[in-house]
């Protein structure tokens, strides 16, 4: 059934691809194949923007255009190869300032030296002429010093600019490393840095910190019915939810597939719960509507493990016990939010 879907989806997939081809008269290589499937997928709206872009503006793509987007939105190497290039453009701008320094160094001691032979032959200036030829000389001293102090200053600026930009690249490059495509939120190895930097500040302030584990319920029969794409769609709109429902120093990321885990800095059990519950109530809320054809899909929910930090813990060991807590909210029917602290209490009545 699952197969037979797939089947289904990625051969629609594959056939607009080598239609988009054969429109823009372009060679079929693999990376044109992949290129043009990915656009058809819709699964990376960096891509599909820039390629919607270009057709605005001339109609149609040249093969030089899809090499530029390939390599900015699809080559494996594509991060590593833009830091390489953030790198060497940092070494050039460098380069430039160490000789504009060297030339400066020089142009002072030179200057200076003329300060210099300029005190020794001070006393024998009574004849005009040779009066004359010293201003002169210490006017056109002074002048190229100026010159080059004004070369370097010129130098100091381009290089600021030059650097706010490449800093600006470097931000772009670290936000898309840390960022999950499809939900725009952060990415599973985000997750892990934040939560062992989470950890770390609990530990050094003593204050509490909470993580969520949500998981969509019945997600594989969601996507068997409606299709991978409408899949999609409400893990987005799942994600937009989870954000809409955090403070801003709360940490929403896609944990796996369907799957998000949040990490509340500064945040009590109860405070923890009420985010909980927020998220499960305003995803339940939501009557999901297929944008092209209006159809109805129902509702979807979503069920919610907590887990609190304490002093010792492992970031391993939080996500043990919310993935527990979790797990015990499937078992008890679905849409529902379980604490570790309900599962304690459980087992002691137990
Ligand atoms: P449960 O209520 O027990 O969580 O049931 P479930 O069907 O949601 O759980 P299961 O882990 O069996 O299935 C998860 C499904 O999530 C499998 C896959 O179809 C879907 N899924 C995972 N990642 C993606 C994705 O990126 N896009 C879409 N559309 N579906 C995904
Ligand atoms: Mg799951
Ligand atoms: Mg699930």
């Amino acid at each position: 059934m699952a197969e037979d879907d797939d089947f289904k989806r990625t051969i629609v997939y594959g056939e607009s691809a080598i239609s988009y081809i054969k429109r823009n008269s372009l060679p079929a290589y693999p990376k044109s194949y992949e290129l043009w499937y990915t656009y058809s997928s819709g699964y990376n709206h960096g891509l599909n923007r820039a390629v919607n872009e270009i057709l605005r503006h001339k109609g149609n793509i040249s093969s030089e255009d899809m090499q530029q987007l390939y390599s900015k939105y699809l080559s494996p190497t594509r991060l590593g190869d833009r830091l390489n290039d953030v790198g060497s453009k940092v070494s050039k701008e460098v380069e430039g300032l160490i000789d504009s320094l060297k030339h400066s160094v020089n142009a002072a001691s030179d200057y200076g030296l003329s300060l210099r032979k300029a005190t020794n032959i001070l006393p024998e200036l009574q004849d005009p002429k040779k009066l004359e030829a010293f201003i002169t000389m210490m006017v056109h001293a002074t002048r190229e010093a100026m010159v080059s102090n004004s070369k370097l200053e010129a130098q100091l600026m381009e290089s600021k600019r030059q650097f706010e930009v490449l800093q600006t690249n470097l931000e772009a490059i670290r936000y898309e490393s840390l960022t999950d495509e499809l939900t725009t939120l952060g990415n599973r190895k985000h997750f892990d840095t934040a939560l062992d930097q989470s950890i770390a500040q609990a530990d050094h302030t003593g204050e509490p910190m909470a993580l969520l584990l949500t998981d969509i319920d019945h997600f594989k029969r969601f996507n068997d019915t409606y299709g991978h794409q409408t899949g999609d769609q409400v893990l987005r709109l799942v994600a937009l939810t989870t954000k809409q429902s955090v403070k801003p120093h709360d940490v929403p990321c896609r944990y796996g597939g369907e799957e998000f885990a949040i990490i509340l800095p500064r945040s009590s059990l109860a405070e923890a719960h009420d985010v909980a519950e927020k998220i499960r109530s305003s995803v339940m809320s939501k009557e999901l509507l297929k944008r092209s054809t209006g159809e109805n899909l129902g509702r979807i929910t979503v069920s919610i493990g907590i887990s609190m930090y304490s002093r010792g813990d492992t970031a391993h060991g939080l996500v043990a016990r919310a993935d527990e807590a979790l797990y015990t909210a499937k078992r008890n029917g679905r849409n529902l939010v379980v604490t570790e602290k309900d599962l304690r209490e459980r087992t002691e009545v137990a």
